[in-house]
């Protein structure tokens, strides 16, 4: 059991609740245009979902948080059992990627493979899918860079096998990680993509995102323009409301962009600068069915066990 300073246990605390917050704000945002300037949603809205209700970003990151509290290392059959279980409850959304692998899953395939072989006939397939939920690994590794960056990996390859999915959740979670320890937002960025040897294409990405303007910024669900976007906003603001808001007005994947977003700037300013009114809309089922909601609570408690 480490003992954690109160400052590293408020910023694990803050990227556990600004991922899932970020991914709320953005719900309502989804799959449409960029918001014009002087017209930027700053609150909580309704959507889909009630306002403050997370998505499946946060729905899948729980699925690995709760394998990261049973085994480590990781074990990727029993992730990809808990996608399964998630998957087979039929969960609000799901992205086409990951649908396609765990309905083979389902039927007994191994994930894994099933990604290598998926990116061998769809080479340039690479969305967002393993990004949007990679956060709980930095819960889990903070202090130990080597397995970090080994778990982002891995985590990744069960659905999205790609280099740079595999190279941005790596590169995501390193920056939240030394946000955590405590360096400052360029710093940790630059170190991050040193640790990780400054990989292809994503490197370019992150470099180059603190420079870009609001419309030069696509925010696809590629899953370079996710990151990018979340650098963006990350480095473009000085505190954790303002980031959400510049990235989730971005238009197109707003929330898993805000959640990438959130969970750096949660790291980044702790706990305790995250708007409460924002966290008493916080909710969402987990595990779907159950009728159990999550409220900040249970992801302060996540945080809490995940670095326990
Ligand atoms: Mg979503």
């Amino acid at each position: 059991m480490i003992e954690l300073s109160p400052q590293i246990q408020d910023r694990l605390r803050g990227a556990a609740v600004g991922a899932a917050l970020g991914d709320a704000f953005g719900m309502p945002l989804e799959f449409l245009p960029p918001r014009p300037l002087r017209e930027l949603v700053v609150e909580m809205q309704h959507g889909r979902l009630p306002a403050g209700h997370f998505t499946d970003d946060t729905e899948m990151a729980l699925a690995l948080a709760e394998s990261l509290l049973a085994h480590r290392p990781l074990n990727p059959a029993d992730l990809t059992g808990r996608f399964v279980s998630w998957y087979e409850s039929n969960p609000d959304d799901i992205g086409i990627q990951t649908s396609t692998i765990l309905r083979r899953a389902s039927r007994g395939e191994d994930a894994l493979k099933v990604a290598t072989e998926l990116l061998k006939t769809n080479p340039d397939a690479a969305g967002n899918g393993s990004l949007m939920r990679c956060w709980p690994v930095t819960l889990a590794y903070w202090n130990d860079l080597p397995q970090l960056m080994e778990t982002s990996a891995l985590q990744s390859r069960v659905t999205h096998a790609h280099e740079d999915c595999v190279n941005a959740c790596v590169v995501a979670n390193l920056v939240m990680a030394l946000l955590v320890q405590g360096d400052e937002i360029p710093a940790a960025i630059s170190q991050a993509l040193e640790l990780a040897e400054h990989p292809l294409n994503v490197t370019e990405r992150v470099e180059g995102a603190p420079r870009k303007t609001r419309n030069e910024l696509p925010n696809s669900g590629w899953v370079l323009h996710t990151l990018e976007s979340a650098i963006w906003g990350l480095t473009t603001t000085d505190n954790f409301k303002d980031a959400i808001i510049q990235v989730a007005n971005l238009g197109h994947d707003t929330d898993t962009a805000a959640t990438v977003a959130g969970a750096l700037a949660g790291a980044a300013y702790g706990l305790s600068a995250i708007p409460i009114e924002w966290r008493k809309l916080l909710s969402g089922e987990w595990p779907l069915g159950s009728r159990t909601f999550w409220q900040d609570v249970g992801f302060i408690n996540l945080a809490d066990r995940l670095a326990g």
